[in-house]
C-alpha cells in the first residue's frame, strides 16, 4: 500500500497566487514519488486553480478540508461533497478538532463522512484526545469517537475511510515535540482493534491509520518507519514546500 502523506492547509495562504506557488514548488517533489499517494487539502476557494496545475498527476491528488452532509438546497454557506468532487476533489478531511472545537459532534461527523463516501470522496475521519490522563480515560474517549463518527458507515463504504489520529495536545508545535514514534505504534494498534470490534478484523485492518499533530521534515522519517502508520497529515509544515517535500521524500524512501 502507498503511503498517504496529506497537506491540511487550513484557513490559508490569503491569496490564489500564493496558493499557486505552494503547490507548484510540491509538485517537483511529488510527482517523481513511486510510493507516496500526496494530498492537498487547501480552501475550498483554490480547488478550481489548483486542479489546472495538478493536471493528470496520478500520485497528486486535492482535498477538502470540510463538506456538508446534504447533497443541494438552502443551506447558506455549506458546500457539498459533489462541488468539492466537480472542481476536482478526490479527497476530503471530516471531524478535524478545529471544526470539533466550533461545535462539530460526532453525530454531524457520522452523517457528513455517509454522504462524502456515497459521494465517492475518499474520506479522512479525524479523531483524537484532548489530553494524555494517567488513568487511561482518553482511550474510552477515542473509542467512542470512533465508534460514533462512524456510526452511519456500513462496511461496504470501509475501503474508503481513512482514519487520521491527531492527539489535540500535540498539535501545532515544533516536531521535537509530537507524539513519540512508539507511542503513534500503540495508538495505531489500539484504533485497528477498535475497527475490529465494529467491522471485523480483515475490513479493519485495510483501513489506513494516518499519523498528524507536529510532524516536520526530523521527524516523518521515524514516524513512518517506527509508528506503524500509513502515512501522515501535516499542518503548519505543508505550507512550506521545502520543508514538505523533506516529508514526502522521508515517506518514500523509508
Ligand atoms: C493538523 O492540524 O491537522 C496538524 C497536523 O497540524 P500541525 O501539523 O501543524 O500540528
Amino acid at each position: 500500500m502507498k503511503k498517504i502523506i496529506i497537506a491540511n492547509w487550513k484557513m490559508n495562504p490569503s491569496s490564489a497566487k500564493e496558493a499557486e506557488r505552494i503547490l507548484n514548488g510540491v509538485k517537483k517533489t511529488a510527482v517523481r514519488l513511486k510510493k507516496t499517494q500526496v494530498v492537498i487539502c487547501p480552501p475550498f476557494i483554490y480547488l478550481n486553480n489548483l486542479k489546472k496545475i495538478i493536471g493528470k498527476s496520478a500520485n497528486l491528488s486535492l482535498g477538502a478540508q470540510n463538506a456538508f452532509w446534504e447533497v443541494e438546497g438552502a443551506f447558506t454557506g455549506e458546500v457539498s461533497p459533489e462541488m468539492i468532487r466537480n472542481y476536482g476533489g478526490s479527497y476530503v478531511i471530516l471531524g478535524h478538532s478545529e471544526r470539533r472545537a466550533l461545535g462539530e459532534t460526532d453525530e454531524i461527523v457520522s452523517k457528513k463522512t455517509l454522504t462524502c463516501l456515497k459521494t465517492g470522496l475518499k474520506t479522512v475521519v479525524c479523531i483524537g484526545e484532548k489530553i494524555r490522563d494517567e488513568q487511561g480515560d482518553y482511550l474510552v474517549f477515542l473509542r467512542d469517537e470512533i465508534r460514533n463518527s462512524l456510526n452511519k458507515i456500513q462496511k461496504k463504504f470501509l475501503k474508503s475511510v481513512i482514519i487520521a489520529y491527531e492527539p489535540i495536545w500535540a498539535i501545532g508545535k515544533k516536531d521535537t515535540e509530537a507524539m513519540s514514534p512508539a507511542d503513534i505504534h500503540e495508538m495505531a494498534i489500539y484504533i485497528k482493534k477498535i475497527l475490529s470490534e465494529i467491522y471485523g478484523q480483515e475490513s479493519a485492518l485495510a483501513v489506513p491509520i494516518l499519523y498528524g499533530g507536529s510532524v516536520g521534515g526530523g521527524n516523518a522519517g521515524n514516524i513512518i518507519k517506527s509508528g506503524g502508520v500509513d502515512g501522515l497529515l501535516v499542518g503548519h509544515q505543508s505550507l512550506k514546500p521545502e520543508n514538505f517535500s523533506e516529508i514526502l521524500m522521508s515517506a518514500e524512501n523509508f
